[in-house]
């Protein structure tokens, strides 16, 4: 069985305290990852300083040349790739290549660093005098990721904070390392110097010691909203630049003018794909009027009840297995509960022959009706496949009930009507906002995040908040007076 390791000074370095891996699909232990103390830490933080500052002075023109021959690499090694987070995540190759794209689409856009800190310049800002303003970078940053994007995530992170001059230290989950430590082994081919990319495995105590290591000046983290508020606040009591991503409860309303067929469809794969096991997943279709529903649910019925469930790592497959033991049945326990609270329990995965057949964490497609917003299934994020209708009479009463929960990360309007699709985007209080569009998930060059508990902090993830995220402005006033000029002492403050 393979023991992991941390990747530290462009080495590979083993650790003392370890966890299982495994591999959801089979429930086999597949390998064993370590856990890091506060030293290990401060030995990737020494690494990290020894070659930041050489790295700052590097033209950025250089530092993207690095980003370029790293796309190249990862779309190299892109079925090996998925092959490691399938194993370790449990979702299916084909949604792992989706997630690896659009991962690869955030080295595309680092690669524009140029062009991105460019900066701004005002000649004859006053008498004489021209100002400008630049981008520096912070110096050493970290990043800590979820199980569920395991090269999407850090790709949301890393090459942009790279490119902009700052060293990163990645902590992934440990639920799924692999694919971090191959992206390292990538970069160092692409010819990034040692130390500016690390990866070190862990969970609190590796996080805690990154967030109170002054030499760390921010940190990027996405994950459960509980972890994202702890880290936030550490952070700031820390002085750093925090960015916590947290959890998700994504609506989609449902109007009756909309294309039922073609919301149905398109719901059935945003809320089933990966399992359910996506922040922007839906996990709530609001219907408005009975009419909508009963057509609605009839049609995601059917087809949730033939979705293609098993190893991820076999072609042709919906979804793959959860990612642990504890996860699955956790979902498996929110299903009880909703069903005990008196929802219409419409399709139960519970009941999938692979639940009982296979030592894998499966779990099939769960479709509940008549969901109502006090009871669990609809008030918590299950992370699972399981979609809850609400019935509501009114367009307005929908608007409202998504503006009531607690979680603002994604959501969806489906309708033929402009003027109702204007109205959802202006008047829905949510980071991400589809229209037809069930994962509105920006494309690299603009910025993800959510609202209300779904994000602590005010950049968003990616795109063009990252270039502010990962460096601070400068402003810049210079000025030339001719020689000899007799120039008097001014008191005032200066204008121009
Ligand atoms: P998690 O919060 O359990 O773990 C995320 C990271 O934090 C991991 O690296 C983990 O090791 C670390 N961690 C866990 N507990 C910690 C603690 N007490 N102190 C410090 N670090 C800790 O999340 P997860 O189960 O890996 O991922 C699923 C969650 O992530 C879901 O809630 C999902 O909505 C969320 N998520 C959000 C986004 C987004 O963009 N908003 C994207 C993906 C996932």
């Amino acid at each position: 069985m393979p023991t992991l390791t941390h990747w530290i000074g462009g080495e590979r370095l083993e650790g003392e305290r370890h966890l299982d891996v495994t591999n959801p699909a089979s429930a086999e232990v597949i390998g064993r990852v370590p856990m890091a103390d506060a030293a290990t830490v401060e030995r990737a933080i020494d690494a990290a300083r020894a070659v930041q500052p050489t790295w700052r002075d590097t033209p950025p023109a250089r530092r993207a040349q690095v980003m370029f021959r790293f796309k190249m690499l990862l779309e190299r090694d892109a079925d090996e790739i998925c092959a490691l987070i399938s194993r370790e995540h449990g979702k299916v190759l084909e949604d792992a290549m989706g997630e690896l794209k659009r991962g690869i689409e955030n080295v595309e856009y680092a690669c524009g660093v140029p062009e991105l800190l460019k900066g701004e310049y005002s000649h004859n800002a006053g008498p004489g005098i021209d100002t400008w303003s630049n981008h520096q970078p912070l110096g050493i940053v970290a990043g800590i990721t979820p199980f569920n994007f395991p090269a999407m995530v850090p790709l949301w992170m890393f090459p942009m904070a790279i490119a902009c001059g700052n060293a990163f230290i990645l902590k992934p989950s440990e639920q799924a390392p692999s694919t971090s430590l191959k992206m390292a082994e990538l970069l160092g081919e692409a010819g990034l110097p040692v130390g500016l990319f690390q990866v070190i495995h862990g969970d609190r105590e590796a996080v805690e010691a990154l967030i109170d290591a002054p030499e760390v000046k921010a940190l990027s983290f996405v994950g459960s909203t509980p972890v994202a508020k702890a880290i936030y606040r550490r952070g700031a009591d820390n002085g750093k630049r925090v960015q916590a991503l947290g959890g998700a409860k994504n609506h989609a309303v449902v109007r009756p003018d909309a294309d039922l067929d073609n919301a149905a469809s398109t719901l059935i794969g945003a809320a089933y794909g990966s399992a359910g096991e996506r922040c922007m997943a839906i996990s709530v279709a609001v219907c408005v009027g009975d009419a909508t529903a009963d057509a609605l649910v009839a049609s995601i019925g059917e087809q949730a009840r033939t979705l293609k469930i098993g190893p991820g790592t076999e072609k042709g497959l919906d979804m793959g297995a959860l990612v642990n033991a504890a996860h699955r049945d956790k979902v498996a326990g929110y299903i009880e509960q909703g069903a005990a609270a008196g929802a219409e329990l419409v399709v139960d995965g519970r009941r999938h022959p692979l639940v009982e057949a296979s030592p894998g964490y499966f779990l099939g497609a769960t479709l509940f009706d008549r969901v109502t917003p006090e009871v669990s299934i609809y008030r918590d994020e299950i992370f699972g496949p399981v979609l809850c209708v609400v019935r509501v009479e009114t367009f307005e009463d929908a608007i409202a009930l998504v503006n009531a929960h607690q979680y603002g990360n994604g959501t969806c309007v489906f309708t033929r009507d402009g003027e109702a699709a204007r109205r959802f985007a202006d008047a829905i209080e949510v980071g991400m906002v589809g229209i037809n569009v069930p994962l509105p998930v920006p494309v690299a060059f603009h910025s993800f995040g959510g609202w209300k508990e779904s994000l602590f902090g005010d950049l968003h993830a990616y795109g063009p908040d990252a270039v502010r995220f990962y460096t601070r402005r400068k402003a810049i006033s210079q000025r030339w007076p001719a020689r000899n000029a007799q120039e008097k002492a001014q008191l005032n403050f200066p204008s121009s």
